[in-house]
């Protein structure tokens, strides 16, 4: 019934690497002093993750980072059996679940965001994200009876947290956390500060288009990272973000996990707490440029589901935060900071002023 969308978007998460990297490092600079780039790739977080080192560093610093990522997967993943927000869940209704320090550091951002958006990201999504299944087995159009049955179960202001005691107790029988919004933002910040500690002075951290440079490149000039088409599966940039060392760019867009229903309509990721259905809103994606790539990735879908007009004004009242909206109409609407770092190169699209 639905034409599923999984293994294009890991091919386009493929190329987009390589417009992202080629975009990133070019033109290639002698490596003779700084030794040999050192590139790994592996399918970690439901996604392929990259890491590129460019001056410092080992295999071993590869390793730690990406025993880190499976770490974090296995704590944080809704999807796989016996990670830690798998017994979390599994606890709903019952009783409150040990949690280590980092799933606490997440569940909070993710709790902050739920506030600062009034409910549009909610990281207790999961029981309406588990009916649709999108991008994964089994994806379907639920029925509005079982949108109906999921929806109470949807709330994060019921979800408790004991700091002291370091658990988390779902109050009711079927509710579901799920991080998917905002934990690959936390595995960069988590490569990030890896890579770094291991000697890392230069560095490209892919982790399925979530994107964080660091340090700096041979040739001083700034990084160049690509925004992603989003009309296109191909990985091909609408325009580069030229950024200092130490910043990230996180995208949430519509093209990246979805699937075509029989009715013709495009189904995607991004679902409304409030009615259970996709975010539709005009927007085809909204690209985040910031330090923190948890927060990037957390704002990313916050605004995507706050829409074009409230997420900009959210993303203004930031401080170190910049977004960059485009909508349906391939209009491109960046923030006023945003203006200044990112050009428009792709002739189908325009700049576009809010009114
Ligand atoms: P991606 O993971 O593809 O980079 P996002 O960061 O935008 O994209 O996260 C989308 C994921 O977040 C969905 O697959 C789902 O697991 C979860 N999700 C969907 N809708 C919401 C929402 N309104 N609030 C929080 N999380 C959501
Ligand atoms: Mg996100």
């Amino acid at each position: 019934m639905s034409t599923s969308s999984t293994a294009r978007s890991i091919i386009a998460t493929v190329l987009g690497l390589a417009v992202a990297a080629s975009a990133s490092c070019a033109p290639p600079a002698p490596r003779t002093a700084r030794g040999d780039p050192i590139e790994r790739s592996d399918l970690v977080l439901g996604t392929v993750c990259t890491l590129r080192l460019l001056d410092g560093g080992s295999e071993a610093a590869l390793d730690a980072a990406f025993a880190r990522l499976r770490e974090i997967e296995d704590r944080m993943s809704a999807n796989k059996a016996g990670t830690t927000v798998a017994a979390v869940n599994a606890a709903a209704g019952s009783g409150p679940v040990k949690v280590p320090a980092d799933v606490l550091f997440v569940l909070g951002k993710a709790l902050y965001y739920w506030t600062l958006s009034g409910g549009a990201f909610d990281p207790t999504i999961g029981p309406v994200v588990k009916l649709w299944n999108i991008g994964m087995d089994g994806e379907r159009i639920p029925s509005v009876s079982e949108l109906q049955a999921a929806l109470p179960l949807v709330g994060a202001g019921s979800v408790r947290i004991d700091g002291a005691a370091s658990t988390v107790y779902l109050p009711r029988a079927g509710m579901l956390l799920d991080l998917g919004a905002i934990a690959k933002g936390y595995a960069a910040d988590e490569v990030g500060r890896i890579l770094l500690e291991r000697g890392v002075k230069a560095a490209v951290i892919d982790l399925g288009g979530n994107i964080m440079v660091l340090g700096k490149k041979a040739d001083g000039t700034p990084w160049r990272v690509g925004v992603q088409d989003p009309s296109d599966d191909r990985g091909s940039y609408i325009g580069i973000a030229e950024l200092p060392g130490g910043t990230t760019v996180v995208t949430s867009g519509i093209y990246e996990r979805y699937f075509v229903g029989e009715d013709g309509v495009h189904y995607h990721h991004i679902l409304d707490p409030a009615t259970g259905y996709p975010v539709r809103n005009g927007l085809v994606s909204v690209t985040v440029i910031a330090e923190s790539s948890i927060d990037a990735d957390g704002l990313s879908t916050t605004l995507f589901a706050l829409g074009l007009e409230r997420g900009m004004a959210l993303a203004e009242s930031l401080p170190g935060v910049e977004a960059i909206f485009i909508d349906a109409e391939n209009r491109v609407y960046a923030s006023e900071g945003a203006g200044s770092i990112f050009r428009l190169s792709d002739g189908a699209y325009t700049m576009a002023t809010l009114p």
